[in-house]
């Protein structure tokens, strides 16, 4: 599913791709992705020019200049692809914006989950879904403020796009393992310098992952992602990664919190007392 890394890797693309360009043809391949009627869409998009970029969550969006945005999520299997002709289309395209340049910038998405629709401005879109700031923009200070009088359990409040929009569930396992809390903390106990680590670990973990793309073969061998995938890439030829970086001798353990696959290190993440 495309997280926020994902979803940031996309934006840079598009915005390469379309920033500056006017769309001069909106083509469907399958309506099913559009939430917005296909009509209203192409009188709203063609002949517009794209002036930017965003992304909030794990939305992109691109901005038109007659003030409103396409918005594009990407549902389970979106991606984002450029071509020239139309033999090149990639498969599974489902929608095209035809650019003044002669490319097509191509909504991809095999199992259709995604959806594109037309919103006023990003802000009308974030009130409407109710969505809290965006994980790499939320200060330190913000986050303690939404979290430090919940006295419900760390990894659903963290979950949750009302609180900070982008946070995905292997991205909360690897930012409460780099900030040594249970998941099954309540917010509540948390003490200053827990809310400071764990704004920390959510920066470290996104940009991380920006940084590679969000190829997480490539992430740093101290990320606990390497026991999820089962992937031995930063421990080659060993069962190593089923271990905790930080111990060596600790097996990382999985169990399921709020119904979703949490993995932890036990010595590192001690279970809070009852
Ligand atoms: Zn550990």
């Amino acid at each position: 599913m495309p997280e926020l890394p994902e979803v940031e890797t996309y934006r840079r693309f598009l915005d390469d791709l379309v920033v500056g360009q006017t769309i001069t043809e909106f083509e469907v391949k399958d309506a099913h992705v559009l939430a917005t009627d296909e009509d209203t869409l192409r009188r709203a998009l063609v002949g517009c020019t794209i002036t930017a970029t965003r992304r909030l969550g794990k939305n992109c969006f691109l901005l038109l200049d007659d003030g409103h945005v396409l918005v594009l999520h990407f549902g389970m299997t979106g991606d984002v692809g450029a071509y020239r002709d139309e033999a090149d289309a990639p498969r599974f395209t489902r929608v095209a914006l035809h650019l003044s340049s002669g490319l097509r910038a191509a909504f991809v998405d095999p199992r259709k989950f995604g959806r594109i629709r037309l919103a006023d401005s990003v802000e009308s879109y974030q009130l409407a879904k109710k969505l809290g700031p965006d994980a790499l923009d939320i200060t330190a200070a913000q986050l303690q403020e939404k979290l430090s009088r919940r006295k419900t359990i760390l990894k659903p409040l963290l979950l949750d796009q009302a609180i900070t929009a982008g946070l995905g569930n292997w991205i909360v396992d690897e930012v409460l393992f780099q900030a040594q809390i249970h998941p099954e903390r309540r917010a509540n106990t948390l003490t200053e310098t827990e809310f400071s680590g764990l704004h920390k670990a959510i920066q470290l973990v996104l940009h991380t992952a920006i940084d590679h793309e969000a190829t997480y073969r490539h992430f740093p061998a101290s990320f606990l992602i390497h026991a999820r995938e089962w992937d031995d890439s930063a421990t080659p030829g060993t069962d190593q990664h089923h271990y905790c970086p930080r111990h060596p001798q600790t097996a990382i353990d999985k169990a399921y919190v709020g119904g979703r696959a949490t993995y932890t290190c036990p010595t590192c993440q001690p279970v809070p007392a009852a």
